[in-house]
């Protein structure tokens, strides 16, 4: 029996496998997956995320500013209580102001 791919619980696409990944930490129901691409881009980092060790490495930018422009709640962030799509987007932001720094 040959069924469809999951759907990826995070942008929805169809997953590249019938398993997926598992999208532990973000807050997913049980037996959700997710695909490959965002398994890399968003749940990686976010597996990160309890122990902070994305955000401490790059310090020297500041996350409050971040959140502030990006107008999500830091303490969720950093807590782990805030969206896959809110991740991606402070990611995107340290990313970009990773390339600033001198
Ligand atoms: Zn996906």
């Amino acid at each position: 029996m040959k069924n469809k791919n999951p759907k990826c619980c995070i942008c929805g696409n169809e997953c590249e496998n019938e398993w997926g990944n598992n999208p532990a930490p973000l807050p997913v129901k049980k037996n959700d997956v997710c695909c490959d691409e965002c398994n890399a881009n968003i749940v990686v980092w976010a597996r990160l995320n309890p122990d902070l060790g994305f955000i401490k490495a790059f310090s020297k930018i500041n996350i409050s500013g971040i959140c502030e422009e990006l107008g999500i709640d830091r303490a969720n962030l950093l807590k782990g209580n805030t969206s896959a799509t809110n991740y991606k987007k402070v990611r995107d932001a340290i990313q970009e102001k990773l390339q600033k720094l001198p």
